[in-house]
């Protein structure tokens, strides 16, 4: 079994494209439609990456990404944020957040790929030190 990545993303067509992505490359991916579920999916799944969407109804992807980070049981994991959003100071807000990776749409596969495995990398680098 691949790792487990929990995909936050209202677009259907970014999530089947993320989703299928990740599932190419061995990877378990399980998608979040909803903001509002994330926390929720997030306990439920226990995933080794979550990639979060920013743009999004009712709960955007800073406020999640804040919450994540302030939850004791939820916070370890890395967060890999994608947005569409170019402006200025915007990749500083989502790290200042607590995302540890940041990708702009539209996505390039290539880019995206190795940024996911560079995160899962990390994270299981610091398990070992741990
Ligand atoms: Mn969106």
């Amino acid at each position: 079994m691949g790792q487990k990545i929990l995909v936050v993303e209202d677009n259907e067509l970014n999530l089947k494209l993320f989703c299928d992505l990740l599932r190419a490359h061995g990877y378990e991916a399980e998608p979040v439609r909803d903001g509002r579920e994330a926390m929720e999916r997030a306990r439920d799944f226990a995933p080794d990456l979550i990639i979060m969407d920013i743009q999004m109804p009712y709960i955007s992807g800073l406020e999640l990404i804040e919450q994540l980070k302030a939850d004791d049981a939820l916070k370890v994991i890395p967060i890999m944020a994608v947005t569409a959003y170019a402006a200025k100071g915007d990749e500083q807000r989502i790290r200042d957040a607590g995302a540890e990776g940041y990708v702009s749409k539209p996505i390039s596969v290539l880019r995206f790929v190795e940024a996911v495995a560079a995160l899962l990398v990390r994270e299981s680098e610091s398990l070992n030190i741990g």
